[in-house]
């Protein structure tokens, strides 16, 4: 007989989870890091948002407000809809626990497309469900992929919109379509992370997708073009009935006092949003260029992220350049985990740092490894 394990056993489904792996911030000791491996706002924060988190220092004894009613009543007027039927989480990231484990278990499938982000399997395996891709198509999402993989035992469909890690988006009549071919009983998730950047006019977030049915949420973060990844902000926009589930299994106080200040300061900066907007689009555009110059394939992006393919030859691939660029100090995005081993993904930093990311690719492009 086999010797007993005698020690705690985690549910069989949790020991299948590869554990999400942020993107990388340090270099070599002493080396200056250019951070462009995790989408994080190329401008800082709002100076506003600052100000705000200063000014609750003296309350840190004290709990947050468990209703977070100032930051939803701020996202209600921003967006003009109801405030109870927003739900704060602690990042997207927890809202997409939540409404999975909510909503999905043993025996049920939890559908996303084959380059959508890592969180969903995670968050399926972490219920005891099974996390099942859609193909794609040129690196876009497909609708009619994802309609053919539904089963009885779908549960949730997510589809990010625009995706990361490859930058793409789909119009409001894909959206529509992949509604109108789910059965009334799955909950549609569209997850806008990246909704501020886009500059796009046939894009929506999902605002009217909610108001128009009883099973489609949209998440939002404050951690990209907010510029607040540090502090975990996100919010659901939900039927009623999934913002009563939602209430239910959140922790009573999940968002901090330094979160919903700051939220609520960030909201207002209109300055600020504009700027950060404003920014992204001329180095996102910049950027697009100067790699496409240099022979690479980018894929055209909404978001404040560029997907860029290597070639696969000796001396030119994205795991050789990725090394090259991390002896700099250079850190990208390896999105092997997503399917895409020949690719590298770059968020849109400082200009500085795009022109300095920038001419380290041509060094390597060009073989110039001193
Ligand atoms: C960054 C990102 C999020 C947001 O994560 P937070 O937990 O809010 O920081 C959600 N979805 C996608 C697709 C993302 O890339």
């Amino acid at each position: 007989m086999p010797p007993v394990d005698s020690r705690p056993q985690p549910r069989s489904s949790i020991l299948g989870i590869a554990a999400y792996v942020g993107g990388r911030s340090k270099a070599e000791p002493g080396q200056r890091v250019i951070k462009l491996s995790s989408n994080e706002s190329g401008i800082g924060p709002s100076p506003k948002a600052m100000a705000a988190l200063k000014s609750v220092a003296g309350e840190l004894h004290r709990y947050p407000d468990g209703g977070v009613a100032d930051l939803r009543q701020a996202i209600a007027a921003r967006f003009d809809i109801p405030a109870d039927r927003i739900v704060c989480g602690a990042g997207s990231d927890e809202l997409i626990h939540l409404l999975t484990i909510s909503y999905a278990g043993p025996g049920d499938e939890v559908l996303y497309s084959e380059h959508g982000f890592l969180v969903y399997p995670i968050s399926a395996r972490t219920a005891g469900a099974t996390p099942v891709k859609a193909p794609e198509k040129d690196l876009r999402l497909d609708v009619d992929a994802l309609l053919a993989a539904v089963t009885p035992a779908t549960k949730i469909v997510y589809i990010a919109n625009p995706n990361n890690p490859t930058g793409t988006y789909v119009p409001p009549e894909d959206v529509a379509r992949l509604h109108a071919g789910l059965p009334p009983h799955v909950l549609l998730v569209l997850d806008a992370a990246y909704a501020e950047f886009v500059d796009v006019d046939d894009y929506e977030a999902g605002l009217r997708a909610v108001e128009a049915a009883e099973n489609v949420v949209m998440l939002r973060t404050f951690s990209k073009l907010y510029g607040l990844a540090a502090l975990r902000l996100g919010w659901a926009y939900c039927p009623e009935g999934v913002a009563d589930v939602l209430n239910r299994v959140r922790g009573p106080f999940n968002i901090s006092t330094a979160a919903q200040a700051a939220g609520v300061a960030a909201l207002g900066d209109d300055e600020f949003l504009e700027e950060a907007r404003r920014h992204n689009s001329q180095w996102r555009a910049w950027l697009t260029g100067r790699l496409s110059q240099l022979g690479l394939k980018v894929t055209p992006s909404v978001t404040n992220f560029l997907l860029v393919e290597f070639p696969q030859e000796a001396g030119k691939t994205a795991a050789e350049a990725d090394e090259f660029l991390t002896a700099r100090g250079i850190l990208l995005r390896r999105v092997t985990a997503y399917g895409l081993p020949h690719h590298l993904r770059i968020s849109i930093g400082t200009g500085e740092e795009c022109e300095i990311a920038a001419a380290a690719v041509a060094d390597f492009l060009r073989g110039d490894h001193g």
